[in-house]
């Protein structure tokens, strides 16, 4: 008989054999083929934030495929995606309340980058056709969307990628060099954008894309307002469209339905995935500005040419709806809770010698890993240091995120804890207890003399 997992392995797109295997899951727990529960604190990959057991889910999908699953929606309408996009635009901020359906993260970004170039093309600006990213960033796996990417860990195999898509550096005030208070910086590392539109042309760029709190490049990294502020005021001067990349930090995960909000600045565009449907179908979004959404709607404007056979299906549209639905304010303030309660219990961990910086906003802590604090050297990335710490929390019990290491000369090695934000108090506590105790033993191992 063929051995199935070596398929996977070679199939299945970077599973082991060696993984262990998931029969189900509940709440916040997944529950191995040989009985075993662990927590499930990343919430899969930051997907599960209302948990594994929503309810209402099974009744609204069973009623969905009982009558239609899929529909063409070049040809046809419906009202699940109707539905869904109604409720997006009542909770997403200011003007955008133009949805566009499709299936990952990836293609909701890929979708923003080519609407922002149709957009500028519509409107007099055929030129402008330049995506700006930053370093340490992820914006998904297909080409566009990898170019736009920062983390050289995933794109090293596949260079070149698109030609003259700039990077800046990140939002990552532990790493910063700039002088000043934490405003002062801020204002800093927005310039870089206004330097990098000039040094292009500002004729020649249509968008910049940034996560609003970094993910899992720089776990729960994030600026000062001012940041994102400057970057509103620079884009509206050079008429360059700014795409918040909230896949991850979408629907909760940092306290606030949309992270943007924590800064006070809407977007152009935005892009959800991920908590859109809270792991239970794939779906995912890119919310437009009406009048940027309009150009395509005029009786003489093309429209835009773009769309994915499963976009916007019935039946993940009807669960999305569903789902979120879910987030409710009392969902997100226990979600904001959690989160403190999360980073209460570690903080045995604030004088660990191995700890060097400690993020936590909502429900998305980024514990950075580092050789010497004093000058935040990070370790060689062949002592995997991330990666023992998981597996050591793993045999805890514990399912955490971890992060790349330092690769290409940029630095960072951490650990993303970002657990459904319905996660009970007693499992925060055993994610507390198992990450405490991982990263103990693993600054044991790699830094024995600090850590007596
Ligand atoms: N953007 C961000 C911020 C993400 O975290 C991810 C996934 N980790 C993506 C985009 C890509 O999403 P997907 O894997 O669904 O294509």
């Amino acid at each position: 008989m063929a051995n199935t997992s070596n398929l996977f392995y070679k199939w299945g797109g970077g599973m082991k054999p060696d993984f262990p295997r998931i029969r189900s899951a509940h709440d916040e727990f997944l529950v191995t083929e040989d009985g075993r529960e662990l927590v499930d604190a990343a919430a899969g990959a930051a997907v599960v934030n209302l948990g594994h057991s929503v309810e209402g889910v099974e009744s609204v999908a069973d009623a969905q495929l009982s009558e239609l699953s899929y529909l063409s929606l070049s040809h046809f309408s419906h009202e699940a995606p109707e539905t869904l996009a109604e409720r997006l635009a009542a909770v997403s901020p200011g003007d955008l309340n133009a949805a566009f359906f499709v299936n990952s993260g990836s293609e909701a970004n890929e979708m923003a980058f080519k609407l922002a170039r149709a957009y500028h093309l519509e409107t007099g600006n055929p030129h402008k056709s330049t995506i700006i990213g930053r370093w340490q960033s992820y914006h998904g796996a297909t080409l566009g969307a990898l170019s736009a990417t920062g983390n050289t860990s995933r794109r090293v195999q596949y260079e070149p990628l698109l030609h003259g898509w700039p990077h800046l550096p990140p939002a990552y005030p532990y790493r910063w060099e700039y002088e000043g208070t934490p405003e002062e910086q801020a204002l800093a590392a927005a310039a870089e954008l206004e330097t990098t539109i000039k040094q292009e042309g500002p004729e020649t760029v249509a968008a910049f894309i940034a996560e609003p709190v970094s993910g899992a490049s720089i776990p729960a990294a994030h600026p000062h307002p001012a940041y994102f502020e400057e970057v509103r005021r620079i884009c509206d001067e050079y008429d360059v469209l700014f795409i918040a990349d909230e896949v991850m930090t979408g629907f909760g995960r940092t306290g606030t339905m949309f992270a943007m909000e924590h800064f006070d600045v809407v977007p152009d565009m935005m892009t959800l995935g991920k908590g859109l449907s809270g792991g239970y179908a794939p779906i995912s979004a890119t919310m437009v500005r009406d009048d940027i959404a309009d150009e395509f709607e005029n009786a003489t404007g093309r429209s835009f040419s773009h769309g994915h056979t499963f976009g916007g299906n019935p039946l993940s549209a009807a669960i999305a709806a569903h789902v979120i639905d879910q987030y409710t304010d009392s969902v997100l303030q226990t979600g904001r809770k959690r989160g403190e309660l999360l980073a209460a219990e570690l903080e045995p961990l604030a004088d660990n010698p191995i700890v060097g910086d400690f993020r936590q906003i909502g429900a998305m802590i980024g514990i950075e890993f580092v050789a010497d604090r004093d000058t935040g050297e990070p370790f060689d990335p062949d002592l995997n240091v991330n990666g023992r710490v998981y597996d050591r929390a793993l045999e805890r019990g514990v399912y955490t995120y971890p992060g790349s290491g330092s690769v290409d000369g940029l630095k960072g090695d951490h650990l993303m804890l970002s657990p459904p934000l319905t996660i009970s108090e007693s499992s925060v506590k055993t994610v507390a207890d198992a990450v405490t105790d991982a990263v103990e033993a693993v600054a044991e191992s790699v830094a024995p003399h600090a850590a007596s």
